[in-house]
């Protein structure tokens, strides 16, 4: 089960090395793999900065249907291209049961974004294989409705499971999303999973990412996710939010002070 502190903290396998525990993990990389020239050189850049894994979107979950839908296999394997190449683990977003079999023996962690957080059946057969899964908060879903979304994952025998807040809808709309930072502290008490915060998506512009995300390892997350891009200007898809490559290693430095006095 998702709920209680059982022995001590779970610990989830990313590549090689795992989210949970002591550590701090840095999933970063553009929101979509666009270009083979974008996801290398971008890739090529968190590697640098001393990051911990790769993050791309190949199938996007866009509120337009006329907005770029990503690039669906071409993406992903560019994006294992990028994953060879930098021998980062590489994170991405599954949308339809159907890409299972594939995105299963070809990715690290499977993202559940959050529009599909209470995709039960897309859930339930998650839960029965054993691939790390990245699930995020919905849009509007309360925190015992992602725990309970993340039991369909456990149920199923699958415990590699991390949560991600990524902020949700509230009255306020001077950005994007309202990071509910209080959540983290909640989650602490209520589960045994790892916690990761997406500052990307709730900060909605690139100067705000910086600061939640040092308030995400203030709060005691286990890691981030973040997007960044080698050239946000050209970004299709969420280019304003997209932390310049050029800001990763004062993210990371800020971050290093951040955790040790957390
Ligand atoms: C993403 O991480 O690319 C994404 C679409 O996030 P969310 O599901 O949190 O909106
Ligand atoms: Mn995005």
């Amino acid at each position: 089960a998702a709920l209680g502190a059982r022995h001590g903290m779970s610990k989830v396998r990313l590549g090689s090395s795992v989210i949970g525990g002591n550590g701090f993990t840095v999933i970063a990389g553009p929101c979509s793999v666009e270009t083979p020239d974008q996801m290398m050189r971008t890739s090529m850049a968190v590697r640098a900065s001393g990051a911990h894994a790769l993050r791309g979107g190949v199938f996007k979950p866009r509120t337009s249907p006329y907005a770029f839908q990503g690039l669906g296999r071409d993406g992903l394997s560019l994006a294992l291209e990028a994953r060879e190449a930098t021998g980062l683990p590489f994170v991405t977003e599954i949308m339809d049961l159907r890409d299972l079999p594939l995105l299963a023996e070809s990715v690290d962690m499977l993202q559940v974004g959050a529009r599909n957080m209470q995709n039960y059946s897309l859930l339930r057969e998650i839960g029965s294989t054993r691939v790390p899964v990245l699930l995020k908060r919905g849009l509007a879903a309360t925190i015992d409705e992602t725990l309970m979304a993340a039991e369909y994952l456990l149920d199923g025998g699958n415990e590699q499971v991390v949560l991600c807040e990524r902020g949700i809808r509230t009255f306020e709309s001077s950005y994007r999303f309202t990071l509910d930072v209080a959540a983290l502290t909640v989650l602490r008490e209520r589960t045994h999973l790892p916690v990761i915060v997406d500052p990307s998506h709730a900060a909605g512009a690139s100067g705000r990412v910086i600061p939640l995300a040092l308030a995400a390892a203030a709060c005691g997350a286990d890691g981030i996710i973040v997007e960044s891009h080698c050239d946000p200007s050209v970004a299709k898809c969420d280019g304003a939010q997209a932390l310049p490559v050029e800001q990763l290693p004062d993210l990371m430095r800020r971050l290093r002070f951040a955790v040790a006095s957390a």
